[in-house]
């Protein structure tokens, strides 16, 4: 699997914009700029910045976060609870899945979110239509065209982007 966004592109952001995709594909002797840049070095890189500059991560998963008068109580996984003065929510669009009313009460097995899926082989050869003109429909649609389902993409618009 590919990035869409190209090397230029695909860079995280520090301070000093030093820590750049391309710095470290040349340190780990990976190839840029000529070709798509694959998941597996853009997971390298990822891995990298945060052991470099952000090396006090704790892996947890946040189950509670309340505010007090003066400060933030959150709850952790593992049942700790922590205080701070200050929070920084980043926690991404995967807990936003959004499904129309309509379509809502229908089984698991016929309906599902494009978040839920990493490996599209389970369609081969069945008929799936994918909701959505954007990123997270296209590139599903795509993929399953690719996998040989037989795919309809319905979008609001009358043409794509
Ligand atoms: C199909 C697809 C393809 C894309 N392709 C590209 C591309 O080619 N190039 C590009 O630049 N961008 C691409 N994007 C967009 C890019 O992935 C997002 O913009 C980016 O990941 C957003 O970063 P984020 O840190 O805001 O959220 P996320 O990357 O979603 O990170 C949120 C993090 O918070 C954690 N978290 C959530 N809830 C909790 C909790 N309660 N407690 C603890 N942790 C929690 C999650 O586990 C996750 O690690 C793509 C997106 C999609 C969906």
């Amino acid at each position: 699997m590919f990035l869409k966004s190209e090397g230029f592109a695909s860079s995280l952001s520090d301070p000093t914009g030093r820590y750049t995709l391309q710095q470290f594909c040349g340190e780990a002797a990976l190839p840029y700029g000529s070709a798509p840049v694959s998941l597996e070095t853009f997971t390298q890189y990822a891995l990298s910045f945060q052991q470099h500059l952000v090396p006090m991560v704790e892996e947890v998963l946040v189950t509670m976060l309340d505010r007090q008068s003066n400060r933030f109580e959150l709850r952790l996984a593992t049942g700790e609870e922590v205080r701070a003065t200050r929070v920084v929510v980043a926690t991404g669009l995967s807990h936003a899945a959004y499904i129309p009313s309509a379509l809502a009460e229908l089984p698991a097995e016929l309906l599902s979110h494009s978040s839920n899926h990493h490996d599209l082989s389970k369609f081969k050869g069945r008929f799936v239509v994918v909701i959505g003109g954007g990123q997270s429909a296209l590139e599903p649609a795509a993929l399953l065209n690719e996998g040989q389902a037989r795919v309809s993409l319905l979008i609001r618009r009358s043409s794509i982007e």
